[in-house]
């Protein structure tokens, strides 16, 4: 491990304010997607492990929960500066388990911060209701009470803003969590917990327990049973979002649920080109095109089809392939040997049934989990690639000629996070983007994901909404206070 980044860089899990090995004693190791190479070693925990967090999550929320919105803000806002303080540290150590670029790790730890600092001023603002009342004599009030004790499990796809996306809110609202990061980008979240706990906040507020993929379905069986745990934040697969929103009706526990995506990306003859294709390389090539809200089905006019690849291919001239700790590299590698086959699968499925390569289409001749940047058109709706999100950096063009049959194939999928609109008629845009069946429509845009505003999906992409006002609302209760009172 490099020097620049020990200061953060932990081998135990953090439970009840302690950095703890697992019960058992069992490790797991953490590995460069770039390298191959050993980059920490946390603790491979296990149901056990994870009671003990619960416990130590209850035993933490009544003082936790008792203070004032503005005592709960000041440790986050602390903790939101030393994200920020700490940024390269925290990119270091990102990059070196996800391969993300540095520069885009860097960005990812400020995004991260971002949620600190919005929701460590959001808790002030959680406000109720006095409602009119409907009889005589009588008071009408709201007021909103944190849930308890919550869960989190995060993905390894941005293992910072992933855990405060979830731990921010929850803290602010008052609630205290257990967290599971994604077993390949434990080191971040830990991490994160290092300067939670610079910050002040308190132990047992926000634990993070750490575990191999093989204990995965153990840990979330634990924390989804739990009658102490109130709420279930995910963001990961549709398919394990479904197991885990099965196993929360149990305890009819709340979830919030943000899934996979099948994004359209429609570009209008009338589109500023060159807007649509940079929005394109941002949103399709930044981390290796593994997004939640990457698109997926690029939808062209027909009469523009021919000009959009053109400068496609030119402003894919510009992607740089490596380590993302090499100066200049804008692409890393994919997360995993199993990623990069899925990739491989779908490029092969696409070209079977008749679509064209225009670039790239293949893994890039050096170590570690890395394929070519990836330029097809010709696809259709029967494509494995159309169906599934590829979660890699392949871009995937089809063309339209007709607005309604456009909007009906856009929406022909049970996905429905993100969708991407390029146009100049301002008519056209606001049609479209009303008929777009999405939680959020980029319009003129690729840069969609903000702390400021609700982020989450329709349909089979998610439940509920992270960010914005309605990120805390995520983690509270309405009690109506009915009260009478003698005249
Ligand atoms: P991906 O395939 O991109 O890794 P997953 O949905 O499988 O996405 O993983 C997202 C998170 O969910 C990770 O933290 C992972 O360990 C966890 N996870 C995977 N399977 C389960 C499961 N059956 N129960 C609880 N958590 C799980």
């Amino acid at each position: 491990m490099k020097s620049n980044h020990q200061t953060l860089l932990r081998d135990r899990a953090y439970v009840g304010g302690e950095w703890v090995a697992s019960l058992s004693g069992e490790t797991f190791e953490v590995r460069n997607p770039a390298t191959g190479e050993l980059v920490g070693t946390v603790p491979h925990m296990s149901a056990e492990d994870v009671e003990h967090a619960i416990t130590s999550a209850q035993r933490a929320f009544d003082e936790w929960s008792e203070r004032t919105a503005t005592e709960r803000a000041g440790p986050l806002r602390k903790w939101a500066r030393l994200i920020v303080d700490h940024a390269d540290e925290l990119a270091a150590i990102l990059t070196s388990e996800q391969g993300k670029p540095l520069s885009d790790a860097k960005n990812e730890v400020i995004f991260a911060a971002s949620f600190v600092e919005w929701f460590a001023e959001e808790a002030r603002r959680t406000y109720g209701d006095t409602i009119p009342a409907a009889r005589r004599n009588m008071s009408f009030t709201t007021v909103k009470e944190p849930i308890g004790v919550t869960a989190g499990i995060t993905p390894w796809n941005l293992p910072s803003a992933m855990v405060t996306r979830k731990a921010a809110p929850a803290l602010a609202a008052g609630c205290t969590m257990v967290l599971k990061p994604a077993e390949h980008t434990p080191l971040s979240a830990l991490a994160l917990c290092a300067l939670a706990e610079r910050a002040g906040i308190p132990p047992g507020v926000l634990n993070v327990v750490t575990a191999d993929r093989s204990a995965a379905e153990a840990i979330g069986r634990t924390l989804t049973s739990s009658e102490a745990v109130g709420k279930l934040s995910f963001t990961g697969s549709t398919s394990v979002g479904k197991i885990l929103s099965a196993q929360c009706a149990a305890t009819m526990k709340r979830v919030s649920l943000e899934l996979g995506g099948n994004s359209p990306f429609i570009v209008f003859a009338d589109a500023d080109l060159d807007v649509a294709v940079s929005s394109a390389l941002f949103a399709k090539f930044r981390n290796a095109g593994q997004t939640c809200i990457a698109p997926n089905r690029f939808l062209v006019e027909a009469s523009v089809h021919d000009e959009f690849v053109a400068r496609m291919l030119k402003a894919m001239e510009s992607l740089k392939l490596g380590d993302g700790t090499e100066a200049g590299v804008t692409l890393g590698p994919v997360i995993s040997e199993e990623a990069l086959r899925k990739i491989e699968r779908h490029v092969e499925n696409a070209l079977e049934l008749g679509a064209s390569l225009l670039a790239g289409g293949k893994r890039a001749q050096r170590k570690g989990n890395f394929f070519e940047p990836t330029l097809m058109s010709g696809i259709t709706e029967s494509m494995a690639m159309s169906c599934e999100e590829t979660f890699g950096p392949v871009l995937a063009l089809a063309t339209f000629s007709d607005e309604r049959e456009l909007i009906a194939r856009a929406n022909a999928t049970r996905m429905g996070l993100a969708s991407y609109l390029f146009s100049r008629d301002a008519s056209r845009i606001y049609r479209v983007s009303r008929a777009l069946h999405a939680g959020i429509v980029g319009i003129n845009t690729g840069m969609i994901a903000t702390e400021v505003a609700p982020f989450g999906g329709y349909k089979e992409s998610g439940v509920g909404r992270e960010g914005a006002r309605e990120g805390i609302d995520e983690f509270m209760e309405t009690k109506f206070l009915c009260q009478a009172f003698s005249a």
